[in-house]
């Protein structure tokens, strides 16, 4: 029987502390965090029999124990069971340990045996002293995740009395749970306090059907939850935004330079279409890199303009939005349009003039970074929010930009753009009220990447290769490798890149580009390099996303192995974007493993980005695809969205009944598993 907690005391402990810290706050909490596994102190195994290797509980009576000084100061204690002798090693101790681990006394210890030198031992066992008959633990013994200020000890108490508090009656209806499952009550007993006889393995793997009733109650949260989300969106109301006959969506496609492709004529009918209703717009434009994405968040723009409404458009980078910026007043100015730049690295009186022009009106477009949605930046009448490469934008970022969207009597559209597929499971599931456009073709005239993977050891003759490039007119960008957590490596290891290459192609332009720099001075060498005056640009990944230098056609990529697939296919996207031939290098450093060569390969084999999301997905899992979405909160902490699909089936088919015929339930149901993450699942 757990034991109740000590009594609460007014200053919070360290393992209080690091408990809430792992958002365990409430009873329920507690009941809900499941253990790791289990460690089987329910029977005692006779020395003489337990083997090298296993974990074993035995009991004996203490024969000898002295403080060895030889190698290193350490407790060994001798003990005898009637069967065989075991030696318990101690190399940390404290004079207690000693005292208690005393000749004649009788110990419970639990460990893993070695076959030492000297017979069996056990290297830090946890050990009991007891009594001779003391009873063993009537069930397996859990142990949690956890974290190293939550002793185990205490947690383990914290959740059995946890358990005994927690309202844990049913909440479904009793139709709603699949037949094979039992009570959640009973199911969480079952999980935390197994009896000795249950089959470790299928608790372990989560088959059991205790685990599939969790699961199943966590998938139904989360479904809930995304249905209401999408229940209360479908109630906001947003200003219906109609194109007119001859109006400035119609003048700007007649003004660009080229005619849109089938794709983007029906992505642009489907974002027409969302506008013009009085909901807002919650829609998803993926389209591989370089298919042509800008135009049509331009075009939608443009309606809403006309309509008299003002946009914002955000990337998550300086470069970025300041590429899109360029193109727009390219675009959109001699069309009458005002466009305004927002970015971190705007100050004093032209930021102020800035806001001025959000305020009021003035600048139908205001283009940014994130900078866009901080709280002194107000808007006379947004009507169109537009996000690039939004999966790059944090929750908390979302989330700031749907209560600044939520401000007006009416809410804005919201047009969300990505490189990256969603894959189907997500899509279900997390963006299960998104609505999805998909680019599924490049604009014409695009001469496919040609992408080869060298050792570095070949290092010189791509250098070479290079030079002859630079001397035909050709732009080059080498991406210096990503070095984790090392900014300062980073930087060292461009510049000197920088220096090399500088030498090798003497009387050539080679520009530096790293995180770092001051933002004028990264938008002095972009501008260069836009330009065609400079030949090579060396960067850190600083130009991953977006970048449009249509004349450049080779990329070099230096350790190519450190990088996602993902990645590797948004950098080398910044090549081919003209109608010359482009080729990518990827240079990596061996020796590379199995999946390292294979997903080098796999960029050599083949330019869809959407087939590279899809083995990116397979070898890395949806963790890494749901980046900062996941990163407040791990949301889904048992179910797998593969392995359960039968259980989400059966998530997704009970939500909307729920939520109908038992609302109470259902908001029950959220609250249960959900609590504060709930607001995130929003963003
Ligand atoms: P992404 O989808 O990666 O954001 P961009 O919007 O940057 O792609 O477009 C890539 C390049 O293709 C830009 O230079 C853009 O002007 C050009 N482009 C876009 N649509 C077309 C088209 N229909 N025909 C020709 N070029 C196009
Ligand atoms: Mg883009």
């Amino acid at each position: 029987m757990p034991e109740a907690l000590p009594a609460p005391v007014k200053a919070k402990s360290a393992p209080q502390k690091a408990m809430e810290k792992l958002g365990l706050l409430r009873d329920i909490d507690l009941a809900l965090h499941l253990p790791l596994r289990y460690e089987d102190e329910t029977r005692l195994t006779p020395i003489a029999e337990a083997r090298d290797g296993d974990t074993v509980q035995c009991e004996g009576e203490i024969v000898e124990s002295h403080i060895e000084l030889r190698s290193r100061r350490q407790l060994l204690v001798r003990i005898d069971d009637g069967s065989a002798q075991l030696l318990l090693r101690f190399l940390h101790f404290y004079p207690s340990h000693q005292k208690s681990l005393a000749a004649g006394a009788r110990v419970r210890v639990r460990g893993e045996i070695r076959g030492g030198f000297f017979g069996r031992e056990i290297v830090h066992p946890t050990f009991k002293l007891v009594n001779e008959g003391a009873p063993l633990a009537d069930s397996l013994t859990p142990v949690y995740p956890t974290s190293a200020a939550l002793p185990q000890a205490y947690l383990r108490k914290a959740v059995g009395s946890a358990l005994q508090r927690a309202p844990l009656e049913e909440i479904l209806p009793e139709q709603a749970v699949p037949r094979q499952l039992p009570a959640l009550r009973e199911a969480l007993m079952f999980l935390h306090h197994p009896p000795p006889q249950a089959r470790l393995s299928m608790l372990e793997d989560h088959s059991h059907p205790a685990w599939q009733r969790l699961k199943f109650e966590e998938l139904l949260a989360q479904q809930l939850s995304q249905l209401q989300a999408q229940r209360e969106r479908a109630r906001l109301r947003a200003p219906a935004l109609r194109g007119r006959r001859g109006g400035l969506h119609e003048q700007l496609l007649a003004a660009l330079p080229f005619t849109l492709t089938g794709a983007q004529q029906r992505v642009c009918e489907e974002i027409a279409q969302d506008l013009a209703r009085p909901q807002p717009m919650h829609r998803l434009l993926q389209g591989d890199v370089g298919s042509g994405k800008t135009v049509v968040a331009a075009l939608a723009a443009a309606v809403a303009m006309a309509a008299g409404w003002q946009c914002a458009l955000m990337a998550p980078t300086e470069i970025l939005a300041e590429q899109h910026f360029r193109k727009l007043i390219v675009w959109l100015e001699p069309l009458g349009i005002t466009v305004a730049w927002l970015t971190g690295s705007v100050k004093g009186k032209a930021r102020q003039k800035m806001l001025d022009a959000a305020a009021s009106g003035a600048a139908q477009l205001v283009v940014g970074t994130h900078a866009v949605i901080e709280d002194k930046v107000s808007f006379a009448k947004l009507g169109l929010a537009i996000i690039d490469e939004q999966h790059r934008f944090g929750v908390a970022q979302r989330l700031a930009l749907r209560k600044k969207l939520a401000s007006q009597a009416l809410e804005p559209h919201l047009l969300m753009m990505s490189a990256t597929p969603i894959p189907r499971t997500l899509a279900m599931t997390y963006f299960a009220d998104l609505d999805v456009s998909t680019i599924d073709e490049l604009p014409p005239g695009r001469t496919p990447i040609v992408t080869k993977v060298f050792a570095d050891s070949k290092r010189l003759e791509v250098v070479a290769k290079i030079a002859d490039e630079v001397a035909r007119g050709a732009q080059v960008y080498w991406v210096c490798p990503l070095i984790e957590e090392s900014e300062t490596l980073d930087l060292k290891n461009a510049t000197e890149t920088h220096a090399e290459l500088s030498a090798a192609l003497a009387g050539k332009s080679v520009g530096l580009l790293h995180g770092r720099m001051p933002p004028a001075e990264k938008a002095a060498v972009m501008a260069e390099f836009s330009s065609g005056r400079m030949s090579v640009l060396v960067a850190t990944t600083v130009i991953e996303v977006g970048v449009d230098v249509p004349n450049a056609s080779l990329m070099v990529i230096e350790h190519a192995e450190r990088f996602g697939l993902s990645q590797l296919h948004q950098l080398r996207g910044r090549v081919g974007r003209g109608a010359v031939a482009s080729v990518c290098v990827l240079l990596y450093t061996g020796p590379l493993s199995d999946t390292g060569k294979s997903r080098l390969k796999a960029m050599a084999e083949t330019n869809d980005g959407f087939e590279i999301a899809r083995r990116d997905l397979d070898i890395r899992g949806p963790g890494e695809f749901m980046g900062a979405r996941q990163s407040g909160a791990e949301l889904l902490r048992f179910a797998d969205l593969q392995e359960d699909s039968a259980l989400l089936q059966a998530a997704r088919r009970l939500a909307p009944e729920l939520l109908d015929h038992h609302p109470a339930a259902a908001r029950r149901q959220v609250e249960r598993w959900l609590g504060s993450k709930a607001e995130f699942l929003k963003a």
